[in-house]
């Protein structure tokens, strides 16, 4: 064994079906009595459904979140919440709405439940990115930390497929990243490996029958997992890229992962030979980087970023970003080969891999 260092995060997690019905003892725990509830505006109805049981406790909702957590949204949300006296946050909904709570928390340092309905994992981590002037700044603080997570399977059974699919590879990504992170462990390679396991396996599943119980708690669970390790490690080229990209582009952020993710991994495959054997053995694909492009176009995601939105003749302005802030990856960042990956991706090219167009992908 290697000597490690491992650090767990506090948070207090309960999973199954069902589970929303438990709420009114979570916020007693916490001893919250004025509640603010947060949602998309998409998610307006089912926030509503599921305050309802928290009775009286809940104070008011509030149903603007947005993707990339604008900070003028949170100003507004800021001002909603001092004029109802809120003592808690409930978040209903995905990395949108959780990315709100987080903001209010950082801000006031209020207690968060969330209640996830996709698979992004921003409720494990003590991460927060906020979009101002059309720039994403990341803050890590235990503020931001939610204090419960309630996982309830129910809830996803609305999640469209499309965004299934994209969502939980975005999920498989925190984890592939984490196998391989300067900060890696035992643990948390635990973690990655039955998280990417869980999801590859179930993403077919649901596809298939987007209502298929199981499969969804599979997911769910590999999304929590994913989620651990995202907020406990830290993340190297593949999210730095989706940074990069998200921030100059505006693409959308689970979509944005699955067409980088094969990319990313044939990039830093040669660097890490083990971190490797692992993402093979917990996809059952011979080539993870085929493997994992393979699965995504099969399950119908767009693997284009030019389809995507990035503009045609953006590769070389989104190079020069890409490279203009040095960050830690096992591979040395090198220019010519990162603008080779970054044109496979915009023409949504199958990456190169060990095993060829023929090896094996994830489907089972
Ligand atoms: P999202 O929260 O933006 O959700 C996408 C859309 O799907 C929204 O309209 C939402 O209302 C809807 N939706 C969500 N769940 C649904 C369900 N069960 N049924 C029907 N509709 C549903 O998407 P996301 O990918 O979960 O989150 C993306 C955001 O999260 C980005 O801003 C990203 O930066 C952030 N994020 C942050 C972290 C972190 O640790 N800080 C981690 C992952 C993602």
């Amino acid at each position: 064994m290697e000597d490690f260092v491992y650090t767990g995060n506090p948070g207090r997690v309960v999973f199954g079906s069902g589970t929303v019905a438990r709420l009114p003892e979570e916020a007693d725990r916490l001893k919250a009595k004025r509640i603010l509830v947060l949602s998309t505006p998409e998610q307006a109805g089912q926030a509503a459904d599921i305050a309802a049981h928290l009775g009286s406790r809940v104070v008011a909702t509030y149903s603007k979140a947005q993707m990339h957590t604008p900070v003028e949204v949170t100003i507004d949300a800021m001002r909603f919440l001092e004029e109802c006296s809120a003592d808690a946050v409930l978040s209903v909904g995905g990395g949108s709405t959780t990315g709100l709570g987080k903001a209010i928390a950082f801000r006031t340092d209020l207690p968060q439940i969330v209640v996830p309905t996709t698979y992004a994992g921003s409720e494990a981590t003590p991460i927060l990115g906020e979009t101002e002037g059309g720039r994403k700044v990341t803050k890590s603080d235990p503020r931001i930390l939610p204090e419960v997570v309630m996982y309830d399977v129910d809830l996803t059974l609305t999640l469209p497929v499309a965004l299934s699919v994209t969502s939980g590879i975005n999920a498989v990504a925190h984890a592939i990243e984490a196998l391989y992170a300067r900060e890696a462990n035992p643990i948390i390679s635990l973690m990655a490996e039955q998280g990417i396991s869980a999801i590859t396996r179930s993403l077919p599943l649901i596809h298939a029958d987007a209502g298929d119980r199981d499969a969804r708690s599979d997911a769910l669970y590999g999304a929590w997992l994913c989620g651990v390790c995202l907020g406990s490690v830290g993340m190297a080229l593949h999210h730095k890229l989706c940074h990069t990209l998200g921030g100059m582009f505006n693409l959308p952020h689970a979509q944005l992962h699955t067409a980088v993710l094969p990319h990313a991994v044939a990039y830093n495959a040669p660097a890490v030979p083990a971190a490797m054997k692992r993402l093979s053995r917990a996809m059952g694909a011979d080539d993870p980087a085929a493997g994992l492009f393979d699965l995504a176009k099969q399950l119908g995601a767009t693997m284009s970023l030019k389809d995507l939105g990035m503009p045609d003749g953006s590769v070389e302005s989104a190079l020069e970003q890409a490279m203009s802030n040095a960050y830690w990856n096992p591979r040395e960042l090198e220019k010519r080969e990162l603008g080779d990956l970054l044109g496979r991706a915009f023409r949504g090219e199958r990456p190169p891999g060990i095993g060829g167009p023929g090896s094996r992908g994830a489907m089972r």
